[in-house]
């Protein structure tokens, strides 16, 4: 009887282990192949060249190394931003994106992925290209590393070997903010994240490591008391449950009342500052008025706000706000006394925006060019 190959990115390093062993391995070679995975950003089996060739073709049979095929792959015009849909086994579709930020005074290099964690988002907020597109499935634990270590290889392949800095850490950051909503795919994000993190994975520091949540309020307070410490993002987009709920469903179950209070919660336990993403959309959230209510609502709290001009949707009722209304939403927050910055989108000539170029990619499908 054939059995199913094992994806050797769903497994954790003890589970490795164990796999390797009931192969009639012995251990080191666990260790030997989670080398070439993680640190040596193998392509192929083929590739792991210390591997004996018998155990190399025992790996061929009965495990599968990546699962996911590239379907576009596209670059901003300023070579800043680079966007993947990628294929997954069962023929569907999601995206991951890579960013690069330059040296400035405020910090250092970063080369920083924006991965998805569902197919979809059963969330559907109204503004939000993947949330209109339904709900499809949860990501496993090795779909959502996959996205990571291709980019890890792409830059790896891509850059001159002599630059040890970037050999040894292709991927500076990891954000949890493309397709889906990671608390809502709890365990499989948990335990992708603990691979980041991992000294036997990729050794991403926690604080490299930003999961961005809707507030799902029982399983924010659950990621608080994990070792995990990671960054932690809210997308707020208003400070009132009654503009709140216009945008994001999810407020009707864990209104601010609820809300807020868990993520002071997740200050106190794990240390981490949370940051309130707010994106600006023209005559919806972004008055004055809407300002003064964010700093009342978050007043006290040691906490940052990201303003993001939002990006515009099929549905006509959200339009990006300028940057001169962004600018006075600002000026609002800090006569508040609210830390915040103006986040400039990177890539929207290449439809970086959440779920955006798949959304364009399914349209197309349905409706193919004449
Ligand atoms: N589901 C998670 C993470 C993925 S969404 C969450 O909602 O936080 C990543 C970010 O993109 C969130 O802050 C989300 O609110 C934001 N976003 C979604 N649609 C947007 C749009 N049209 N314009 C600007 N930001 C948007
Ligand atoms: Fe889902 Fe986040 Fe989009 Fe809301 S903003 S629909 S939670 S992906």
């Amino acid at each position: 009887m054939n059995k199913q190959p094992v994806y050797l990115l769903d497994l954790n390093s003890e589970e490795l282990k164990a796999w390797v062993l009931s192969l009639g391995e012995k251990a080191y070679r666990a260790a030997q192949l989670e080398q070439w995975i993680y640190k040596k950003s193998a392509g192929s089996f083929e590739e792991m060249s210390d591997l004996p060739q018998s155990f190399r073709n025992k790996l061929q049979q009965a495990a599968l190394l990546f699962t996911m095929t590239p379907l576009e792959d596209k670059k901003s015009a300023d070579g800043q931003t680079r966007k993947i849909l990628f294929k997954l086994e069962d023929g569907q579709t999601l995206e991951s994106t890579l960013m690069f930020y330059e040296n400035t005074n405020s910090h250092r290099e970063r080369r920083t992925v924006c991965i998805s964690t569902q197919v979809g988002c059963p969330v559907g907020c109204y503004f939000c290209a993947t949330g209109q597109q339904g709900f499809v499935r949860n990501l496993r634990q090795g779909e959502i590393l996959e996205q990571v270590l291709y980019f890890v290889r792409l830059i790896k392949n891509t850059v001159t070997t002599e630059d040890r800095e970037l050999a040894r850490k292709a991927i500076t950051n990891v954000v949890l903010m493309g397709m889906g909503e990671p608390l809502a795919n709890y365990e499989n994000v948990r335990r992708a994240v603990e691979t980041l993190n991992s000294k036997h994975g990729l050794e991403l520091g926690a604080r490299q490591i930003t999961l961005s949540t809707s507030g799902l309020v029982p399983q924010l307070r659950q990621l608080a008391e994990e070792n995990l410490h990671l960054e932690l993002a809210i997308s707020l987009h208003a400070a009132t449950d009654e503009l709140r709920n216009r945008l994001m469903p999810i407020n009707r179950k864990y209104p601010l009342a609820e809300l807020i209070p868990a993520c002071v919660n997740y200050l106190e336990k794990t240390g981490r500052r949370p940051t309130f993403e707010y994106a600006l959309f023209e005559g919806v959230n972004d008055s004055p008025q809407n300002a003064r209510e964010v700093a009342e609502l978050l007043k006290g709290i040691n906490c940052a706000v990201n303003i993001i001009i939002g990006n515009p949707t099929a549905s006509l009722e959200f339009k990006s706000s300028s940057l001169a209304q962004a600018q006075i939403f600002q000026k609002h927050l800090f006569a508040g006394s609210i830390f915040n910055t103006i986040r400039i989108s990177k890539g929207t000539d290449i439809e970086a925006g959440c779920g955006q170029l798949k959304s364009r990619w399914l349209k197309e499908k349905d409706e193919p060019a004449k």
